[in-house]
């Protein structure tokens, strides 16, 4: 059978993540980027805290987002946890700082996230 074609316009994080969890063996997968690179805004805000997800309940976390009826159903589908980890599986091992976020291990850098799959 012949693969499906799927274009994702952008190269942030939400469609990197999107074009990760598309299956390749069904799908062909272009993303398209109007900027040089991919994920320049994820590099831009690994200068800084750089905290990949927060660790707090479900509940809470949901109460962050508006409306938070709309992102409950994907959060219980894949939550803070899983994202933890899906990104141990791809070799980004996280730790939590005292504020609970979620924060890669020492040493690893921004692009390597990014290129980590
Ligand atoms: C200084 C700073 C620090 C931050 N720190 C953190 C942090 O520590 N932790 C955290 O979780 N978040 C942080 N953020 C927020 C985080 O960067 C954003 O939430 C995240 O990048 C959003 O991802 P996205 O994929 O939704 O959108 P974006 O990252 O904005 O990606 C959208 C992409 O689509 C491209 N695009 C848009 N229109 C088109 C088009 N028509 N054709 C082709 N391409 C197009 C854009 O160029 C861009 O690359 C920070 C942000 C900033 C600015």
């Amino acid at each position: 059978m012949s693969k499906q074609n799927i274009a994702i316009i952008g190269g942030g994080p939400a469609s990197l993540m999107l074009a990760c969890s598309l299956d390749a063996n069904k799908f062909n997968i272009s993303i398209y980027e109007k900027n040089a690179a991919l994920g320049r805004k994820f590099l831009v805000a690994g200068k800084g805290g750089f905290n990949l997800t927060h660790s707090e309940d479900l509940v809470q976390f949901a109460k962050r987002y508006q409306p938070k009826e709309f992102v409950e159903p994907f959060l219980s589908h894949f939550s803070n946890t899983d994202f933890r980890n899906w990104l141990k599986q791809i070799g980004i091992e996280t730790y939590l700082g005292t504020s609970k976020r979620v924060f890669p291990v020492k040493g690893i850098k921004p692009i390597e996230v990014l290129n980590a799959h």
